[in-house]
């Protein structure tokens, strides 16, 4: 199974997706990524709000 987080479905224009076998996996490089090129704060990754919205966006595959 992959699991899969893209960009584009928790509202940033950007084609990037993020994808680990495990969700832990796939979490680091998302947050990689939105750390490096999107600015975000570990503040506000660990926002509840946003926390619960990662999780809506989140595909298995
Ligand atoms: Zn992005």
């Amino acid at each position: 199974m992959t699991y899969k987080l893209a960009c584009a479905d928790v509202g940033v224009t950007c084609p990037f997706v993020a994808e680990g076998k495990t969700m832990d996996e796939m979490m680091e490089v998302a947050i990689k990524h939105v750390k490096a090129e999107h600015g975000y704060t570990d503040e506000q990754i660990n926002d509840p709000e946003t926390q619960k919205e990662i999780k809506a966006a989140v595909k298995k595959e």
